[in-house]
């Protein structure tokens, strides 16, 4: 990429910004939670063809869209986007909130899709020099059940075929204006733990008479925390929260059973292999020694997501190049959070996710993603986005 391609990209990017607020704009306030994303996959469909984007596919992976900006040459490279909300009510007094009581972009999906529409407008734009083609991908149900998987399993990296991919997610922990890299793991295995605590229900003034489960899932949650602090390596990151807890029907009945709801994060196999076995195993004997019963049901979330230090090594030029080199910071720890863009990577894709920062004390946008205050500076951080992801492309068609 000449120095001049990426100035322009830059330029161009200013220059989209008030029709990359107005979509993200439009999108927040018409939020559609997972797998359900109808009307926004409409209007991205709308806003692709008003920028003459000709190849667009439907329904793919349910409610997901694909384009193709066709460049010069055979290879093609993709980029990603979510497009789902959240299960919320909004509390920011932004003119632009949700309209939809009870929903709510609070992880930044619409600025995701504003960006990827952004890029879409100049690649259009610049394809008489881009150096090969662009798969643009609008997927849904980033939040769960993992759209990413559904849109794999439609064929979304084939026909042409894929040779990297990237994305980006906004975080509140980098400055706005900052991009930030990631290398190695990013994001981490997730799976869900539901277990139930068998006792005996009784009277509550004869607790030997029964098994008073709440009491064996006292020791039960204690015994998991200690296990995973004692006795796996606490290098290795990873934990498992109980999240929610059910049990008993009133105060003097022994309570007959207990439900031990939660998750359990990982990005090491082997430290996740250890709780399993834990949970499984040894903590039925711990439960069992103490009369009750114990039943486990692991349901396996997202795998981790790793990003590829190629794709990086382009994140951190291309930030240099077009933001200048303190705008680009290192993310010293992984999340344990999870994203289905791992599916992306276990495809074997070179892909990797990079961070736009949206921190900025002084306008008071600190709320984390996931919460009812959730926002951003939009005009200030989608140009950046669009433009990263614009140039990120190029360089992967250059490069794979
Ligand atoms: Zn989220
Ligand atoms: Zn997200």
């Amino acid at each position: 990429m000449r120095a001049r391609e990426a100035s322009r990209i830059m330029s161009e990017a200013k220059r989209l910004a008030p029709r990359l607020v107005a979509w993200r704009r439009h999108i927040h306030m018409y939020p559609e939670p997972s797998m359900e994303e109808r009307e926004t996959a409409a209007y991205v469909v709308e806003q692709l063809r008003s920028l003459g984007v000709e190849h667009i596919q439907t329904g793919i992976g349910k409610t997901g869209v694909v384009a193709l900006i066709r460049g010069q040459g055979r290879k093609t490279v993709g980029l990603r986007a979510d497009m789902d909300a959240l299960e919320l009510t909004e509390e920011t007094r932004a003119p632009y909130r949700s309209r939809k009581p009870g929903f709510m972009h609070a992880c930044g999906h619409d600025g995701h899709t504003a960006c990827l529409l952004g890029a879409a407008a100049i690649l259009q734009q610049m394809r008489e020099r881009l150096p090969g083609n662009v798969k643009l991908i609008f997927q849904p149900g980033e939040e769960g059940p993992g759209g990413a998987r559904y849109m794999i399993e439609d064929g979304v990296l084939e026909k042409p075929r894929l040779r990297a991919i990237a994305c980006l997610h906004v975080d509140s922990e980098v400055s706005s204006g900052k991009v930030g890299l990631r290398r190695g793991y990013d994001t981490a295995q997730t799976d869900d733990i539901h277990m139930v605590i068998q006792g005996r229900s009784g009277h509550a003034a004869a607790p030997h008479k029964g098994v008073d489960s709440i009491s064996v899932a006292a020791q039960a949650l204690i015994a998991i925390q200690q296990f995973i602090a004692r006795h796996t390596n606490p290098i290795d990151r990873k934990l498992l929260t109980i999240a929610q807890i059910r049990g008993g029907t009133r105060h003097n009945i022994l309570a007959d059973h207990v439900e031990l709801i939660g998750t359990i994060r990982t990005l090491e196999p082997a430290g996740r292999e250890m709780i399993l076995k834990f949970v499984k195993q040894d903590l039925r004997k711990l439960v069992g020694a103490m009369g009750a019963g114990l039943r486990v049901k692991i349901t396996e979330g997202y795998p981790p997501a790793t990003n590829d230090d190629r794709v990086v090594d382009i994140f951190g030029e291309m930030g240099e190049k077009l933001l200048g080199k303190r705008n680009v910071v290192e993310v010293p720890e992984p999340s344990l959070g999870g994203e289905d863009f791992a599916y992306f990577g276990r495809a074997g894709l070179p892909a990797a996710l990079l961070r736009l920062g949206i921190r900025d004390e002084k306008k008071g946008f600190t709320a984390p993603g996931h919460n009812s205050r959730f926002d951003f500076d939009d005009r200030r951080v989608l140009p950046i986005g669009a433009a990263m992801l614009t140039a990120t492309a190029w360089r992967m068609l250059e490069t794979f």
